[in-house]
């Protein structure tokens, strides 16, 4: 089977039901694909007690230097209601100039694109002067706990390294050519409580509103601004998330409150710094905010959540130039370099080479009939391919 056409390609991958957990066959359907162009293809599963395991690939095209990493995930998100799709979520039907259904954009596109650049890199330059290799998970939709992270080690240990990473995750805004992601904020949460004493409403005496004592808490997160921004990042945001009682009753004052919150912060701030700078905010509240009027200092508790997501900035010009040129030759736009949008796995990536994102427009993604332009996985194709001689010829083994 030729796999250099993005849409078979596409095709075969939807048809694979591959919601996280299941592998669903897209990983089986990839090593089919892989195998014909020569590629040395292991499938790895990741275990975490009280976890379902999951289904990783990793496959590699030479054994030379330089070696180029792509990265992805054919795991999915429910289709949701399939009642509500226009084409079944995993007929991959075409309609139009459409192709429909669930991973169209996020993100089997982006590998059915790159399988075939690469299957056409093939065919008309030979081998790659150096490696490839894909990197795919079963697990970037899920807990990502047995997925990129657990992947990138097993294959580190097995001596793999890499000079540089392109993540296929959807990018673009609102056209192909529009933003390749060149680093990402990171992301921290929380949830504080405050203790009072729960009482009568008509007796706030015999009481203390933990509510009071909250407000001024949550409000001095939000306020002011932790940062104004830098040159390559957007200004770092905290919103609170939830603000909750838990309190049916409006004659009952309440023992607890708790409120939820989430920051996304730039490279001014560590997951560590923004922590202590939260803590401080937190205090100066506390030690200023009633519990009842006159009373002082109110009792808080924070739980952070698990895991901190790390920021990060690619400053890798060979990766970053071969890429926009490429963007910019296919297209005729020159792309906006961004750290935009939520986190990804290129956060586990950059620990090992520098790392980009490139894929398709966002603008379906998760949602009821995701679907892509034909002539988007064409286009998104070509610049895959340019984007491959490009780096070859750019790159210079580490
Ligand atoms: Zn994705």
């Amino acid at each position: 089977m030729s796999v250099s056409d993005p849409v078979a390609n596409l095709q075969a991958l939807i048809r694979c039901p591959s919601v996280t957990p299941a592998e669903g066959g897209a990983l089986s359907t990839l090593e089919a694909m892989l195998l014909p162009l020569g590629f040395t293809v292991e499938r790895m599963v990741a275990s975490e007690p009280g976890m379902p395991d999951v289904e990783n690939l990793y496959a590699r095209l030479g054994t030379e230097e330089p070696h180029l990493m792509f990265a992805g995930h054919t795991d999915v998100v429910p289709p949701g209601e399939e009642a509500s799709w226009s084409h079944p979520p995993f007929a991959a039907e075409i309609e139009g100039d459409e192709l429909f259904g669930r991973g169209a954009v996020d993100m089997k596109g982006g590998i059915a694109c790159f399988v075939a650049a690469v299957a056409r890199h093939i065919e008309t330059h030979g081998a790659p002067k150096g490696s490839i290799s894909f990197l795919i998970t079963g697990d970037e939709e899920g807990p990502s706990v047995n997925g990129t992270e657990k992947l990138l080690r097993w294959a580190a240990e097995k001596g793999e390294r890499w000079d540089a990473c392109l993540v296929g995750e959807p990018t673009n805004p609102d056209h192909l050519g529009d933003m390749i992601k060149i680093g990402r904020r990171g992301s921290v949460s929380g949830r504080v409580t405050v203790s009072g004493v729960q009482g009568h409403a008509a007796y706030p005496h015999l009481a203390d509103n933990p509510v009071r004592a909250l407000l001024p808490l949550a409000s001095a997160l939000m306020d002011p601004p932790f940062d104004a921004g830098t040159p390559e990042f957007p200004a770092s945001n905290l919103e609170v998330t939830s603000i909750d009682v838990g309190n049916p009753a409006t004659n009952v004052i309440p023992a607890r409150a708790t409120f939820a919150f989430n920051i996304r912060f730039n490279d001014t701030w560590t997951a560590d710094t923004v922590k202590a700078e939260i803590l401080r905010r937190l205090d100066a509240a506390a030690a200023d905010s009633p519990l009842r009027p006159g009373r002082k200092a109110a009792i808080y508790e924070i739980v952070w959540a698990e895991r901190p997501s790390h920021v990060f900035l690619t400053r890798n010009n060979g990766l970053i130039a071969s890429l926009s040129g490429a963007v910019e030759e296919v297209t005729g736009r020159v792309p906006q370099l961004s750290t935009t949008g939520g986190t990804s796995d290129a956060r586990f990536i950059k620990d090992y080479c520098p790392v980009a994102e490139f894929g398709l427009v966002g603008q379906t993604m998760h949602m009821v009939d995701e679907r892509v332009p034909l002539a988007d996985l064409e286009v998104l194709t070509q610049i895959y391919g340019t984007f491959l001689s490009r780096w070859f010829d750019n790159a210079l083994p580490s």
